[in-house]
């Protein structure tokens, strides 16, 4: 340090100077003795001059002195040594622009106290040397700030220690709407956010004591300490002026410190983040819908983001699984609520590519991609360590992407399929026992489905229609086993339901009519030549099949074989024809019996009666039958009575009726004939009679005769009246000397 020491009462002994000496060495210490002398070395270029020190016992002189200094050229920092000190030259000096002032008891210690003052004011000239060059750096670093600021595309300003405002850049300008022009220099920098005179953040910051007054202007929300910045706050909030329709801008503010640490401004930065947040909030609005669709979904479903932690969890899941979201957001061990031990979920495979080596360790066999939707994958498993006995589960997970297609988690979902699984399996049981139950049955039946492809197939069926299951079971052509041709089988017209309206086109009107028994059902024979060697007689029913909610869901048609009973039935059918025909027919003569004769008299009456046509009745007798049988003995006899039935049909019309009425009598019944034509047959039958010869032996020939009566009817008699008024007539020929025929008019009809 060069210090120049201007010593005005320097006596000689020079006690001040050798006082200097003594501390800072002979080389940086110049005396001068007067104020020429003091201009001098002052103006030396060679010699850099750090600290004045004036040294004189009366004030004013000393003050003259500096004066005449000063208006010479520009003084280093000056001290003041003052032997007799009084406070209105310190002031004068002072004023004067004297830095600092140094006064002293020239009295009693002056001498013992000038070490001392000379190390304080080297101690002095060591501080202020110190902060001119901080204050230089200051001025170098603000200019540097200036230039970082005024180019600095974030809006920013800056504030001294006055919060006069220093800087304010461009895109503050632009930001803000408000030119550095108005701004620098003033405290108004609230003018451009705030309606109201009121701290800005960096005002705040400035002005110490953040903490206690930024709730006041910013909300306890509004603001925070920033984690990368010292003494950086920051904080967000929405300026309804800014823009048309506001702004949201994110502001910082920094202490800024000269190299002491000492604050002596400060910087608030300021970004428009309302798009940001803007978007954020969208993000959020979807996020929270996305958690309300995830969380009131009944589907158990949880999230992963892509470090495998879990972010939702619904309460569906919490149910199924038994964890409650609390405990399982955050977490990335799923599998030990399912798995005994530790391992990735589907999510987690899925999230991670759904590697196929992987897939294949964690569910072998199990896993499959989803048809409908890419990336999806589906596991059906069953967990043993769930619930009472186990549930199994169909579980489907899927990758998220961002918007660039970068897989950021991966969702999952659970369904309980334990009652399908069991229904399944229940099922399976019950279409295992029915097959077995139409396996086992020995009528022939199929079964088809609403597609009208046969399930079932048995084999009693294969064996009447010699037509093998595997043939015909999954195929819709059950018509092959009984039809040459394409055409619906009767199981078919009832899943149609148009059983009604197409089945006279199949089976014609006659042959099938609704069942009995099945609601629904129908029932119908039919011959199928093409059966077994000379074709079969197949009794068939067809009836639907209903699911429980009575839908229809197939038709069940059973066939069997009924041409033994069709056979056995026609053989009865001519039997009973047999036996008809010989109940009515005399078997001697082969004509009609006399109970026959009653019936057909009745009918014949009737007939007559009601159409008012003529019927006309002949009754005949063997002439001296007893006697003949005496003769010729009773075979020859019955000989004879079939000779006289034979002549009788012979002469009849075939609408004529011939019957044998007892013994050797006959009677005829010729309906439509009236008197003469009867008589005229019954001539007829007499004559030829008569000419008829038996061979009792055979050399031998002989005849026989009969007489006969005849009578026509009358409406309204009896069978009784009408059969013996013929009776007469046969009566009276006898009478007459038989082998005659006598007509009986009948009497006229009554009223
Ligand atoms: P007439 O001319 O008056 O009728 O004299 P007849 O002998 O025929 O009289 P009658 O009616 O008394 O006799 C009927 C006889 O016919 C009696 C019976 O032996 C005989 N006769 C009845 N049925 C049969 C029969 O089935 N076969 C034979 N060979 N004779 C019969
Ligand atoms: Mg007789
Ligand atoms: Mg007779």
């Amino acid at each position: 340090m060069n210090i120049l020491l201007l010593d005005l009462q320097d006596q000689g002994d020079n006690w001040v100077a050798n006082g200097l000496r003594a501390i800072t060495g002979d080389g940086s210490l110049r005396v001068a003795a007067d104020v020429d002398a003091a201009c001098r070395l002052l103006a030396d270029a060679g010699h850099d001059c750090d600290l004045l020190i004036l040294c004189d016992e009366d004030n004013e002189r000393l003050l003259g002195t500096y004066s005449r200094l000063a208006s010479a050229g520009a003084l280093p920092p000056t001290i003041a040594l003052i032997a007799s000190p009084s406070l209105d030259s310190a002031i004068g000096l002072l004023r004067a622009g004297i830095d600092d002032l140094q006064m002293l008891d020239v009295g009693n210690a002056w001498q013992r106290q000038l070490p001392d003052v000379i190390a304080g004011l080297m101690r002095r000239v060591h501080e202020r040397d110190k902060r001119l060059r901080l204050d230089a750096e200051l001025r170098a670093s603000q200019q540097y700030l200036s230039q970082i600021v005024d180019g600095c595309s974030v809006a920013m300003f800056v504030i001294d220690s006055e919060h006069r405002v220093t800087h304010w850049n461009e895109a503050c300008e632009a930001l803000t709407g408000i030119a550095a022009i108005e701004m620098v220099g003033t405290r108004n920098q609230w003018r451009a956010f705030y309606d109201h005179a009121r701290p800005c953040m960096a005002d705040l910051i400035l002005d110490g004591g953040i903490d206690a007054r930024v709730a006041e202007y910013y909300g306890s929300k509004g603001y925070r300490r920033s984690k990368t910045l010292a003494n950086t706050y920051e904080a967000e909030d929405f300026f309804p002026n800014f823009g048309e329709t506001g702004r949201w801008l994110f502001f910082t503010a920094a202490p800024l410190r000269d190299g002491t640490g000492t604050v002596i401004g400060a910087i608030e930065t300021l970004q428009d983040i309302t798009e940001q947040k803007r978007a954020k909030e969208a993000l959020r609005d979807s996020e929270n819908l996305l958690r309300q669709i995830i969380q009131c979904s009944s589907v158990a479903t949880f999230v992963i983001d892509r470090t495998h932690q879990v972010t939702h969890w619904n309460r569906a899941a919490e149910r199924l699984l038994g964890r409650t979201a609390e405990s399982a957001i955050g977490t990335r061990e799923l599998a030990k609520d399912v798995y005994e031990h530790d391992r990735p979920v589907l999510a987690d495979l899925v999230l991670d590519g759904a590697d196929e080596r992987l897939m294949d360790h964690y569910y072998s066999g199990l896993y499959r991609k989803s048809d409908t939707v890419a990336g999806v994958y589906e596991v059906e498993d069953h967990f043993p360590g769930l619930g009472e006995n186990g549930r199994w589960l169909h579980f489907a997970a899927a990758p998220l992407h961002d918007d660039a297609g970068r897989t950021i988690g991966a969702i999952e979902t659970l369904i309980d399929i334990t009652e399908r699984k069991r229904a399944e399996s229940l099922q399976l049981e019950s279409e295992r026992r029915l097959t077995q139950i139409i396996d086992g049955s020995a009528v022939a039946m199929f079964v088809i489905d609403a597609e009208h492809r046969v399930t079932h197939w048995n084999q009693a069926c294969a064996a009447l229609t010699s037509l093998p299951a595997s043939k015909v079971v999954g195929t819709n052509e059950q018509w092959r086993a009984f039809y040459p041709d394409p055409r619906p089988c009767m199981a078919d017209l009832v899943l149609d339901g148009a059983m009604e309206e197409r089945v006279a086109q199949y089976y014609g009107t006659k042959k099938y009519h609704p069942s009995q028994v099945v609601a629904g059902g129908y029932e119908a024979e039919d011959f199928f030549p093409t059966f077994g060697s000379n074709g079969r007689w197949l009794y068939f029913t067809a009836a639907p099949l209903r699911d429980a909610q009575g839908k229809l869901i197939g038709a069940i048609e059973t066939l069997q074989d009924i041409t033994e009973r069709k056979r056995a039935e026609e053989q009865l059918r001519q039997s009973e024809d047999r036996y008809r025909v010989l109940s009515i027919t005399d078997g001697m003569t082969g004509l009609y019996n006399a109970r026959h004769f009653a019936q057909r008299l009745r009918d014949e009456m009737d007939r007559a009666e009601r159409y008012h046509h003529s019927l006309a009745l002949l009754v005949l007798d063997v002439d001296n039958f007893k006697k003949f049988n005496d003769t010729w003995g009773h075979v020859t006899g019955d000989q004879v009575l079939i000779q006289l039935a034979e002549c009788i049909s012979a002469c009849l019309r075939r609408t004529d009726q011939a019957f044998r009425y007892g013994g050797e009598e006959f009677v005829a019944l010729l309906p439509e004939a009236d008197l003469d034509k009867a008589e005229a047959a019954a001539e007829r039958i007499r004559s030829l009679f008569a000419r008829c010869a038996i061979m009792p032996a055979p050399d031998q020939e002989v005849t026989c005769t009969a007489s006969i009566g005849v009578t026509t009817f009358v409406a309204g008699e009896s069978p009784r009246d009408f059969v013996a008024r013929a009776d007469s007539g046969t009566y009276e020929a006898k009478r007459q000397g038989k082998n005659r025929v006598i007509r009986i008019p009948p009497p006229p009809a009554a009223a």
